[in-house]
């Protein structure tokens, strides 16, 4: 058998191999505790799931638009003006299968042997696993913690080649919770002025979900980027609807169509149901996430001061998101020795900084999506470990 050597190459989400570890233990008996996943551990509205179903009783059995019904399409239109005070047309919104795919999506459609694709690290793997899928070569855009986690626009801008395609940016960001500068957004847009020829994928699947009152900036803003910008967000994280898999992506003209035509050469449409399950979450009360984000916010006080506690460990306060990327050099031990540690000796689940880049070694990423019990019990395992 011959496959295409590319996908000798193809990366993952050590996310879902903790995930399925973590379970394996569980059921061995042991009482592990999961501060490795990343979606949050609340149910989604009930009235969400109500709109689901009544869309299921009145017969919305068949295909949807592949871009996704109109109606949902409008209600994503109102909620980006609502939260980003600009006015988009619907027909550049494309639903789509979680926000996932999106990435892939512009990834495939910019990645070849012999240009360049700019992405963050530490980042979510799957930017660093599709670009290489491609062919592309991929250009980390480092992120530090002595920066906050943020990234110095110079630096991005001197990266920029005549082969870059796309540059990928993700704010707040997985997996350190770290929110991009606003100065440094401007100076970045200011810069692409010299690279008409680059576009640009915003990674904002965690835009609503920021602490202390911090302006969420969304790249929409700046006019000059918007016939080359592509935004990815979506349902799972703001409304705690990881598994029905919803996303909604907006395309700059030039790519809707190509983009469109990629979902009906894969999956034809989201299924019906969820899309009226999206309409409600958006259009309908938001108590739950409110309610939501006001409890991570208090896990995050937490995990952040319980982490500094703990020997040679120390964590910077993440601004958004719901991980916490704990730097534990000091321990003199790898990302990954402290990841097994912590798993096989304190029973709690978290994702080593390498498995978000080579540059996240020296790091831990400790998801709070989980109750402050658990935390607690999790934090207090772990102190004993390392004290
Ligand atoms: N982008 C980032 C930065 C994420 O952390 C995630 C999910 N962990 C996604 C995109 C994908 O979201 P979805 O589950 O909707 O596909």
């Amino acid at each position: 058998m011959q496959i295409n050597k590319l996908y000798t190459k193809i990366g993952t989400e050590t996310a879902f191999d903790i995930l399925a570890k973590a379970e394996k233990l569980k059921s061995q008996g042991k009482d592990v505790i999961n501060l490795g996943i990343g979606q949050p551990d609340f149910s989604s509205p009930v009235h969400v799931v109500e709109a689901a179903i009544k869309a299921l009783k009145d017969g919305h059995h068949g295909y949807t638009p592949a871009n996704g019904i109109l109606e949902l399409r409008e209600a994503v239109a109102k909620n980006i003006y609502n939260f980003r005070s600009v006015n988009v047309n619907p027909d550049n919104i494309l639903i789509m299968p979680g926000a996932k795919p999106i990435m892939y999506f512009a990834i495939i459609i910019f990645g070849e042997p012999g240009f360049e694709i700019m992405y963050p690290n530490p980042g979510f793997p799957i930017y660093e696993s599709a670009i290489n899928l491609t062919g592309a070569k991929p250009v980390p855009i480092e992120l530090k913690e002595d920066n906050s986690f943020s990234f110095k626009a110079e630096s991005v801008l001197e990266k920029i080649t005549a082969k870059t395609r796309l540059i990928i940016l993700n704010s707040p960001a997985n997996p350190t919770g770290g929110i991009t500068n606003a100065n440094e957004l401007d100076i970045l847009v200011k810069g692409l002025e010299k690279f008409p020829n680059v576009t640009i994928l915003s990674d904002e699947i965690y835009s609503r979900i920021i602490y202390d009152d911090i302006q969420f900036n969304s790249l929409l803003k700046y006019e000059q980027l918007r016939d080359r910008l592509i935004i990815l967000d979506g349902w799972s994280k703001t409304y705690a609807m990881t598994g029905w898999r919803l996303g909604w992506s907006l395309w700059p003209k030039k790519l809707i169509e190509i983009a469109t035509r990629l979902a009906i050469n894969t999956y034809s449409c989201v299924n019906a149901p969820t899309q009226f399950a999206g309409i409600a979450a958006l259009n309908g009360p938001q108590d739950n996430f409110d309610f939501m984000l006001n409890e991570f916010n208090k896990r995050r006080n937490v995990i952040h001061e319980q982490l500094n506690s703990i020997n040679n460990f120390s964590c910077i306060k993440p601004k958004g998101a719901f991980y916490a990327f704990a730097n534990i050099k000091k321990t003199g031990l790898t990302s990954n020795q402290v990841q097994d540690l912590i798993l096989n000796e304190a029973n709690v689940a978290t994702v080593a900084g390498t498995s978000f880049g080579e540059l996240g070694e020296g790091f831990i990423r400790f998801s709070y999506a989980a109750s402050l019990d658990n935390i607690n019990k999790a934090m207090e395992r772990i102190s004993t470990i390392f004290n």
